[in-house]
């Protein structure tokens, strides 16, 4: 039986005690993408920076949004389209089906943005999902998404993998609503969640900007940015 000062020690810090993988062996989970681009890297580095403040952050953030979809478009199907140019009529390529953008809410309405600059014919859901800030377990709060069964891609996107009970809980809904599919999207990925979800989804790649070393007891991730949503929104 714990003491009330070792359930409240639990509840503030539920991360204390509990082993983490390293970052090495993160590594060599499978179907885990993780960028080499050096503008994604810049742009990291002012992300993290705590003197970066809320606008810009949010730009950065939209901005790497944008660098991850590219990454994580790559191998897209295209169908013939015929077409004509104003000189002659040629066959190009279109996006062989739709594409789906689902962010976490709120942290994830960034990223979202920035995915739909190169896919502004992307249709786009929301799932409410918070964290309980005693146990870390996730919460749905809200949830517009539509059935499509049409879609070559649909992108889950959340900008930190922290313990990954988001993550899997986020692609758990979609999976009950058959969303067909399913990549996840993270900006900066903790050992610890990212082998709990590649255990949860083993069907889903992930594709990261950055993979940090470990959570602190409090369930963030280290060096990482702090709080992604606060300092999205300027809720400090
Ligand atoms: N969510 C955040 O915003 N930051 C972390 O470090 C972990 C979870």
């Amino acid at each position: 039986m714990k003491t009330v000062d070792e359930a409240a020690d639990a509840q503030a810090f539920p991360m204390r005690g509990i082993p983490q993988p390293t970052r090495d062996q993160a590594l060599t989970l499978p179907q885990v993408h993780l960028s080499r681009h050096p503008v994604v890297a810049h742009k990291m580095t002012r992300l993290r920076d705590k003197r970066t403040e809320p606008p810009e952050f949010y730009r950065l953030v939209r901005d790497l949004g944008a660098l991850l979809a590219y990454e994580a478009t790559s191998d897209l199907r295209l169908e013939p389209a015929p077409i004509e140019t104003p000189l002659e009529p040629m066959t190009g390529g279109r996006l062989a089906g739709g594409v789906g953008i689902v962010p976490i809410l709120r942290a994830g309405l960034g990223l979202a943005e920035g995915f739909r600059q190169p896919l502004p014919d992307a249709s786009v859901g929301h799932l409410g999902l918070r964290r309980d800030e005693r146990t870390l377990e996730p919460i749905e709060y809200y949830n517009q998404l539509a059935r499509s069964s049409n879609l070559q891609v649909c992108f889950s996107v959340d900008p930190m993998l922290a313990t990954g009970g988001s993550a899997i809980d986020a692609l758990n809904i979609l999976k009950r609503y058959r969303v067909p599919h399913l990549r996840y999207v993270a900006l900066i990925g903790a050992p610890y969640g990212l082998l709990k979800l590649r255990q949860a989804h083993p069907d889903v790649p992930i594709y990261l900007a950055a993979l940090d070393e470990r959570l602190d007891d409090r369930g963030y991730i280290c060096p990482g940015l702090g709080d992604a949503g606060d300092r999205q929104f300027g809720t400090l």
